[in-house]
């Protein structure tokens, strides 16, 4: 029994029902993302204090100063992104793992990238304890993508740089889509659609976000 006096299950059914009506209700309407969503459990990306707030669709402070995204953005982003089953993903964000968790169940592989070691090796773990087989996480400045693991069909990157970053269009294939917040980072950002075309990029404006700084080099932590 939970404090409510509500058996357990009762109330996680409840809390579950309350946040895919908060996600549709922003926008997010895309049925395989919605059902990825229902099937990754928020609640064991969030840790310590904020673990009870996993459900609330707001974002929440992780390790390394950082944070895990609200979850109708992270919404909105993967149905920008349109992945699709056979393609190959690069996340550079890795944070809590939550979004990579996401796209691993709808991508055929994912390429998970973070500047702190300690946010990788813990995102690592869960993947593991998860059965999440398809997601391979490294420590690295995601700013240069992943030179041997390139082309990709779809990149998405969960921290905000002023202007798409030079060697992350170059590892996009032709017809692939990577989806980006730009702008300064004490500002308010936007979300870009970038589609590679045989010719050159197409730019598409989708919505304003906040997202932290794409910081270059590595952590200390
Ligand atoms: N996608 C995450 C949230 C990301 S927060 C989630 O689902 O929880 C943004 C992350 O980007 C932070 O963890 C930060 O360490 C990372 N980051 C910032 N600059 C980076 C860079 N140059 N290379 C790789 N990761 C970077």
């Amino acid at each position: 029994m939970s404090e409510d006096g509500l058996p357990d299950d009762a109330t996680a059914a409840e809390r579950k029902m309350r946040f895919l009506f908060a996600l549709r209700s922003r926008g997010v309407t895309d049925g395989r993302v919605l059902t990825a969503m229902e099937r990754v459990d928020r609640g064991q990306f969030v840790r310590g204090l904020f673990a009870e707030r996993a459900y609330e669709d707001m974002p929440l402070p992780i390790a390394c100063g950082q944070t895990i995204s609200q979850p109708s953005v992270v919404g909105l982003m993967t149905q920008a992104l349109n992945v699709q089953p056979r393609d190959t993903v690069l996340e550079v964000g890795t944070g809590s793992g939550y979004q990579a968790a996401i796209l691993s169940l709808l991508a055929r592989r994912v390429y998970t990238v973070d500047r702190h070691r300690r946010l990788v090796k813990e995102a690592g773990d869960l993947f593991r304890s998860m059965g999440l087989v398809n997601i391979v996480a490294m420590t690295a400045d995601g700013s240069f993508g992943l030179p041997d693991q390139a082309p990709f069909d779809r990149i998405l990157v969960t921290a905000a740089a002023e202007d798409p970053p030079g060697p992350l269009l170059a590892q996009l294939k032709i017809g692939g889509i990577m989806v980006l917040p730009v702008g300064q980072s004490d500002a308010v950002q936007s979300l870009i659609k970038v589609t590679r075309l045989t010719t050159g990029y197409e730019y598409e404006e989708l919505r304003p976000v906040r997202f932290v700084p794409l910081v270059e080099g590595l952590g200390n932590e």
